[in-house]
């Protein structure tokens, strides 16, 4: 009731501050004069904490423009990247529901989320985005293994793998014509977005978004928590990613996962350089082996690149050979002349380009000679 005797309705807050007696009845009312008025501090006082009113404009648009931004968004997987992705979106003030095969209710509860172990419970809250953040190998298990016949008609399906034909084409087998799918990959994870997202490159395809408006809406809200942290947006066919990511992301996995290898430690005399090839392990030792073998078995681009790069490795190591027996040659025989020569190393001077066979055409062999 005390909403009578507010100044204007408004937020609960405001009740709370303005709330007065009630105003002096109106001049045609017998006063009785012979009474003084009472200013005293007493008559201001809180009546009633009311909860905000259906005719409350402020909180009816507010809650209006809430709805028109945020998402229910069920994240699938929350691991280490579905978390990471989580705080952003909680931040932002989307809801977040939460569901994994381990249990991770205390981690959710700590970021703001609801975590449910059961699947059915967690669809049938009806998200309006199913958020794929499970590890490549284990994502068509999870998928089928989820009861879609629990979620609204015309849920939007999106994943985040490191690979991109792969998770698209398990959608289109296993989702129903009425589910969106978008395929995205943010390229970058706790280690690389520590410090915030801008700048950092976020990719993706709308495979299949309906035209019905609400359907685009909800996709752009959906990119746009993305875009408002600042990130370099790149959409681009999900088989173009593949060959893009394949010379680019698997090859750094795999030098770094090298380097990790030899152990490398930090010196008193590190160049720059070095404190580079020390970042790289440290950005891509935190990324587990799931990650990296998913890299290499869902993306048929990678194979290519390990064998590009042990035939880097060979034709480089042979060129220092090269050069050494060129050295001991002289040392041991000097400048005689009439020296035969011994033998001839094919060296590979450069490697084709991406995509071209790698079997280097007669041509393209240089004959070192000794
Ligand atoms: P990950 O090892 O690739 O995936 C871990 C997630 O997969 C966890 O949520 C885990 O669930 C789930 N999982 C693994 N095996 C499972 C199984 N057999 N059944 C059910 N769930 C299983 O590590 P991640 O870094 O968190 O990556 C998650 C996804 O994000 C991957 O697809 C990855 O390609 C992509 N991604 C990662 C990064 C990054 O920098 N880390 C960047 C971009 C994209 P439990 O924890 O409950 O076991």
């Amino acid at each position: 009731m005390s909403s009578l005797f507010s100044l204007r309705p408004s937020t609960a807050a405001q009740h709370h501050r303005l709330s007065l007696s009630p105003p002096p009845p109106p001049s045609r009312l017998p006063l009785r004069p012979h009474k003084p008025v009472l200013r005293s501090r007493h008559r201001v006082k809180i009546l009633a904490l009311d909860a905000a009113q259906p005719f409350d404009y402020e909180a009816r648009i507010s809650d209006r423009l809430h709805k028109s931004t945020k998402l229910k968004i069920a994240v699938i997987g929350f691991g280490n990247f579905g978390q990471f992705l989580a705080k952003t979106l909680i931040r932002q003030g989307h809801t977040v529901l939460a569901h994994s095969r381990s249990d991770y209710s205390d981690a959710a509860a700590n970021l703001g989320a609801a975590f449910f172990s059961d699947a059915d419970d967690l669809c049938e809250e009806h998200p309006e985005v199913i958020l794929l953040c499970t590890s490549i190998i284990s994502t068509e298990k999870v998928l089928r293994s989820l009861p879609l016949q629990r979620l609204k008609r015309s849920t939007l399906f999106v994943d985040v793998l490191s690979v991109k034909e792969f998770p698209k084409s398990l959608f289109m087998q296993i989702l129903p014509m009425d589910f969106d799918i978008l395929c995205t990959h943010p390229m970058f994870g706790p280690e690389s977005g520590k410090n915030g997202w801008s700048g950092l490159t976020f990719v993706y395809d709308k495979v299949r978004i309906g035209d019905e408006e609400s359907r685009v809406l909800r996709c752009q809200r959906f990119l746009d928590i993305f875009a408002k942290e600042g990130c370099r947006m790149v959409e681009m066919s999900c088989a173009e990613h593949d060959r893009y990511a394949a010379g680019s992301q698997f090859i750094t996995h795999t030098m770094g996962r090298v380097l990790e290898k030899l152990r490398l430690e930090s010196t008193p005399v590190n160049t720059k350089g070095y404190e580079t090839l020390l970042n790289l392990v440290e950005n891509t030792a935190s990324d587990s082996f799931d990650l990296y073998y998913g890299l290499f078995m869902y993306n048929k681009n990678a194979m290519e690149q390990l064998e590009r790069l042990d035939l880097a490795f060979e034709s480089l190591k042979k060129e220092l050979f090269g050069h050494l027996h060129d050295v001991l040659r002289k040392q041991l025989f000097g400048k005689a002349e009439g020296l035969e020569v011994l033998e001839e190393r094919p060296v590979l001077s450069k490697l084709p380009p991406n995509g071209a066979p790698l079997l280097p055409p007669p041509d393209s062999v240089g004959v070192q000679n000794s």
